[in-house]
């Protein structure tokens, strides 16, 4: 964009606290751990790491926070949406620090981290619109009966989110809590605390109560499994690994039967018909899995193209993929594209999963490899001849790996489309409506696309068929999840007493 600002290289690191009851705090352990710069694996700083007992102390602090007769159970609903519209407009003042913290810590390129940050402004001015907007029914009950609903907060509400779309993910979880009048204590992913925490602080400048959001750094197995089997939390949403979901759905059956939403993970189809416009079909294709170096849930990473148009597809995604290898490098520089991969972690994963493709028997187009040097960059790799049965064509790699499948007819596509444990998105792109049509109704996922990729708006529900999750984000649908139903029967007297 034109009127972007410039990344600031060396953003001034101001908070690396627990942030708990509006105050920045250190961990109970007083341990601290290390966030690394993914573009030349060395230490940022140090951030202080919350465990068990800094999860107890901000759930208490949410807890207390949502007691009613608390300043922010009396606030008006108006109230609480000015608050949470105040949260969008700092966001986009701030946008240039949050995306310069965000590139730092997580190498996303600047101008997409920016963007990304404006996008999250929407989505809480979207929600903050709904706060006041919220309300139940009268319901015409059988009997000599007033009945009626109230739409009221589920409660506390730990939020786990992972490191991909930093804003984003804080957004689309405290935006419709807080519009429900909720309480948050979220965990981030621990790439990711930096621009967490700065968005805390934004949290505060905008007034609201103490304990009402409370943003607990550390890792997963400490500090978010302890928030997922705090008996004090009435509610869990979380984004990231269907492995990790599945100990979240077990944590909250065994404890106090939290509400929980999912969002994960996804091995998502893309159909290309022979009577697509095949360089529009060929440009979503690569965008949609290369975008954000492949680190995107609903990355578009089985691409089934038709028999007649394989070789002239291959060829172009080729061509992408070298181009957009030549603007790799410093995701500071606007003119770069494509940057490293989160940690050492996601980069040594999809460099096995890489060369199992090899191994199995797939050929590689272009990439193929790490770029070499510092950091944790891998070259935007096309593989061809892939077969349903190979590593590469089941698992999700979560990296800029494009998968290149043959098919003959669309409802042989349409099968192999479903062929897997996974339903978040899907598309197909084709001129032909009867396609179009047949395709959208016979995949199971919860976006399906048609002549475009990954198109998404504050107002459009997100989420999984399958083991792609539970429940959906954004939305008005995306408020549900916040909300208890509280059915209220009154009986109306016949005569006066
Ligand atoms: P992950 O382990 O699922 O992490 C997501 C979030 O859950 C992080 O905040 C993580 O903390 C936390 N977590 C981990 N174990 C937990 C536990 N036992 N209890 C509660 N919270 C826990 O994902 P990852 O390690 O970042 O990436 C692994 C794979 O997950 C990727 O390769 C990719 O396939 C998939 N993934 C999917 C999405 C998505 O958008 N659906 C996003 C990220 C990753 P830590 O930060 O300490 O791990
Ligand atoms: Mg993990």
């Amino acid at each position: 964009m034109e009127d972007t600002p410039a990344p600031i290289r060396n953003p001034e690191i101001l908070y690396t606290k627990i942030f708990i009851n509006n105050e920045f705090v250190d961990s109970v352990s007083g341990r601290n751990f290390p966030t690394i710069n993914p573009a030349t694996g060395k230490s940022i700083c140090d951030v202080a790491e919350g465990d068990k007992e800094d999860i107890d102390k901000a759930v208490a602090a949410a807890k207390e926070a949502f007691k009613l007769g608390s300043p922010w159970r009396r606030m008006d609903a108006s109230q609480r949406g000015r608050l949470l519209y105040k949260l969008g407009e700092l966001f986009e003042r701030d946008a240039q620090m949050i995306a310069s913290l965000i590139t730092l810590e997580m190498g996303k390129p600047y101008l997409q981290a920016y963007e990304e940050t404006l996008w999250s402004a929407d989505i809480l001015r979207y929600y903050a619109g709904f706060a006041d907007k919220i309300g139940g029914k009268t319901i015409p009950m059988d009997g000599d009966y007033f009945c009626f609903t109230r739409h009221e907060p589920v409660g506390v509400c730990g939020q786990i989110i992972p490191w991909n779309y930093p804003p984003s993910m804080f957004v689309w979880k405290v935006g419709p809590a807080l519009a429900c009048g909720c309480t948050v204590v979220m965990k981030p992913a621990e790439q990711t605390p930096l621009s967490a925490l700065y968005m805390a602080v934004l949290c505060l400048e905008v007034g609201f109560p103490a304990g009402v959001i409370n943003v607990v750094p550390g890792y997963g197995p400490t500090a978010g499994a302890a928030l997922t089997v705090h008996p004090d939390v009435d509610k869990i949403a979380f984004t990231g690994s269907t492995e990790v979901g599945k100990l979240i759905l077990q944590a909250a059956g065994v404890t106090n039967i939290k509400r929980t939403s999912l969002e994960l993970g996804g091995k998502s189809p893309n159909v290309i018909m022979d009577d697509a416009d095949l360089d529009d079909a060929v440009t979503f294709a690569h965008n949609g899995v290369m975008d954000n170096a492949g680190q995107c849930c609903v990355a578009g990473s089985r691409t089934f193209v038709h028999e007649k148009i394989y070789d002239q597809f291959v060829a172009k995604s080729r061509e992408l993929a070298e181009k957009r290898q030549a603007a790799t490098g410093d995701p500071f520089d606007p003119k770069t594209l494509h940057g490293p991969q989160v940690d050492e972690e996601q980069y040594n994963k999809i460099l096995d999963l890489i060369e199992s493709g090899k191994k199995d028997g797939a050929n590689v187009e272009c990439g193929g490899a790490s770029v070499g040097g510092e950091g944790f960059f891998i070259k935007p790799t096309v593989f061809s001849g892939v077969k349903d049965h190979m590593r590469i064509a089941k698992e999700e790699i979560f990296g800029p790996v494009q998968q290149l499948f043959k098919f003959k007819t669309l409802d042989e596509a349409i099968e192999r489309a479903n062929a897997t444990e996974y339903g978040l998105g899907a598309a197909i792109f084709t001129n032909n409506i009867n396609n179009a049509m047949m395709f959208m109704q016979g995949v199971r996922a919860g976006s399906v696309w048609v002549n475009c990729y990954d198109v998404e708006s504050p107002q459009t529900p997100f989420g999984g068929f399958k083991m792609s999750g539970i429940g959906r984000e954004l939305g008005e649908q995306g408020l549900s999840h916040y909300q208890e139903v509280k059915t209220v029967t009154m009986r109306i007297p016949q005569k006066n007493s």
